[in-house]
């Protein structure tokens, strides 16, 4: 496919806000990729070249492009870009009509030309090659190809929206929808699942898609109960109790030497060499790899955990484990605040002497080229129990008590809150790990279960307000949250925070939000009248809220249920999180208390 069709297909996804038209649109583009081709489409329409799991930045800024129009093509390209708002538009009128149509696959070699040029010399390069690129593409593509290597694309085209759409394709609905969402659980490579559905007996390899080490399955997520009493209703048979560790999820890789290569997949050859073989001080070939919940990849944040997970010996595994600091001759946790601090790309060395930290290992879902997916929590427990004979500094196996009575939890939570920790998770005995799950075999209660809220939520911040009196001297006063309506993929308002945030906070609050400014209300967000801020956001960001209660205000039942939020306080700004994890309508509607 050239590059032109591709880049009229993103017009006419640009341009529909109905989900349904969306998906029609995606499916008749499948109908004319081959496999790689669609491999390739899957990754750039979501403004990338590779997963998300695959650190392949552009690092480009407006600025430097911007600067790099004006010596080619004059001074009025600034005035453009001000009133226009957007370079992509600005490129597609500088250009002219071509000929020569460039391939899909040409303009991804190009795109990876960039993501490779790094280091010293490479601002120059990768302007030159910008330059020389627009000039080969045609207006429609050279907007679209500013947006992409901008990181402005923003199609509004989610995971969902292309699994739906992979499902409308395979058998014309969305009954084949839970199988593509175990597969791409199973092994979180979009693209990849893509190829799959363009090849050989489709229905059949998705089905067999198993976890790959080096590829991160979507985190299993865990449910919350209102009180103790509720358990009895929740666990009739047997389950373990562990501690509830507040830190950074980190999923744990070892790739054996026979899976380096990823199973060929598009983006690994392109991917710069960046082998971590040399901080080894062993002779094993194998490599480790870390990523976040959001499917982000940490391992040169943490080389004390990849340090000790390269000692155990076994060939290959994944592991699911919570990375806090701590104070080993204390053996006392830090704070979430403090673990995060290592969450840095540069000081890394440093920060490890300032905030050392361990991975609470307490889930296996891959041993030596096996899947442990299916297997039950209590097998795969015994497996890791097995594995921890291996573990070394670093790494610390949850402790865990395995009951049959829910009566007998409340003192092994009291147990670990006096300790200093978040709460317990529960888990089921006889349930598997299922990938990106959200039900009652893993089940959270935390401190706040005998606070009038039970739990804190996350809202994705949808925009802010300028505020008044002394605050409006920051240029905002509070922010616009939301929660996330999956059925209809859309964010809906729920509360204005202006609480919980210091002066200080205010200004970097604002700096991060002015980053996603929308001049209006973005695609897939609805807000209610009365809560329509001063400025929109693209939603991105993720907080954590705190609240007295939550309430319910029928007519405002078009949006979120008319939930809302009684005297929210923020209590953390920008989480590791993807915007569409955060609380629920349903979930939220679910922690009203009171409510029969
Ligand atoms: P959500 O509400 O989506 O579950 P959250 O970040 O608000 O997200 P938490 O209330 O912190 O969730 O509870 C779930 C998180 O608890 C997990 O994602 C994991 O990071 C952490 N966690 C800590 N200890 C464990 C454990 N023993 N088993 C599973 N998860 C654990």
């Amino acid at each position: 496919m050239t590059f032109l069709e591709v880049s009229k297909i993103f017009q006419n996804l640009e341009t529909t806000s109905s989900r349904n038209e969306m998906s029609a649109l995606l499916v008749e583009a499948i109908k004319l990729l081959d496999a790689i081709d669609l491999q390739i489409f899957s990754y750039l329409v979501q403004g990338r070249v590779a997963p998300m799991f695959v650190p392949a930045e552009f690092n480009l800024s407006e600025k430097g492009l911007l600067n790099s129009l004006k010596a080619v093509y004059g001074e009025e390209v600034l005035s453009q870009r001000s009133v226009s708002g957007d370079l992509g538009l600005v490129v597609e009128k500088l250009v002219t009509e071509k000929t020569d149509k460039l391939s899909l696959q040409e303009v991804y070699s190009i795109l990876w030309e960039f993501v490779n040029a790094q280091g010293k010399g490479s601002v120059e390069l990768k302007s030159a090659l910008f330059l020389s690129t627009i000039k080969r593409l045609s207006p429609v593509e050279a907007k679209y190809f500013t947006r992409i290597i901008l990181g402005s694309l923003r199609l509004g085209c989610s995971t969902r929206t292309l699994l739906d759409a992979f499902s409308t394709y395979i058998l014309g609905g969305k009954g084949f929808r839970s199988e593509l969402d175990r597969a791409y659980g199973s092994s979180a490579d979009v693209g990849y699942i893509g190829s799959l559905i363009k090849g050989k007996d489709a229905q059949t390899s998705i089905k067999s898609v198993r976890p790959l080490p080096g590829v991160p399955i979507m985190s299993r997520l865990v449910e919350r109960v209102k009180n103790f009493d509720e358990l009895s209703t929740r666990f009739k048979g047997s389950f373990l109790v562990q501690p509830k560790y507040d830190g950074l999820r980190c999923q744990i890789h070892k790739i054996s030497n026979q899976h380096k290569g990823v199973a060929q997949r598009i983006w690994y050859g392109r991917k710069r060499v960046e082998s971590n073989m040399d901080m080894f001080n062993t002779e094993s070939q194998s490599e480790i790899r870390l990523f976040t919940r959001n499917l982000e990849d940490i391992t040169d944040m943490f080389p004390e955990i990849v340090m000790a997970a390269s000692k155990i010996k076994e060939d290959s595994f994944i592991l699911d484990s919570e990375i806090v600091g701590f104070n080993a001759e204390a053996k006392r946790f830090l704070s979430y605040q403090d673990t995060m601090t290592r969450r840095r790309k540069y000081g890394v060395e440093e920060r490890k002497e300032i905030v050392p930290v361990n991975a609470f290992i307490f889930d296996i879902m891959h041993l030596n080229d096996r899947s442990l997916l299916e297997v039950a929590t209590r097998d795969r427990f015994e497996a890791l129990i097995t594995l921890s004979k291996g573990f070394n500094d670093g790494l610390q196996l949850s402790p865990c008590d395995f009951l049959s009575k829910t009566e007998e939890v409340r003192p092994i939570f009291n147990k670990y809150v006096d300790m200093g920790l978040e709460g317990i998770i529960i888990k089921d005995l006889d349930g598997s790990y299922s990938p990106g799950v959200r039900n009652f075999e893993w089940i959270k209660v935390k401190k706040s279960v005998d606070s009038s809220m039970i739990d804190t939520v996350d809202l994705v911040v949808l925009g802010y307000y300028y505020g008044s009196g002394k605050r409006s001297k920051f240029g905002i006063g509070a922010i616009l949250g939301g929660v996330y309506n999956p059925e209809l993929e859309r964010f809906e308002s729920v509360t204005k925070v202006g609480t919980g945030i210091t002066d200080v906070q205010f200004g970097t609050i604002k700096e991060r939000l002015d980053t996603f400014k929308s001049n209006e209300c973005p695609k897939g967000v609805v807000v209610e009248d009365i809560l329509k801020p001063d400025v929109y956001t693209i939603p991105k960001v993720v907080i954590t809220v705190d609240a007295d209660e939550i309430s319910i205000n029928r007519s405002g039942e078009a949006v979120a249920r008319g939930l809302s939020l009684r005297f929210p306080r923020l209590i953390e700004f920008d989480r590791d999180k993807n915007p569409e994890d955060v609380t629920t309508v349903d979930e939220l509607y679910s922690m009203v208390k009171g409510r029969q």
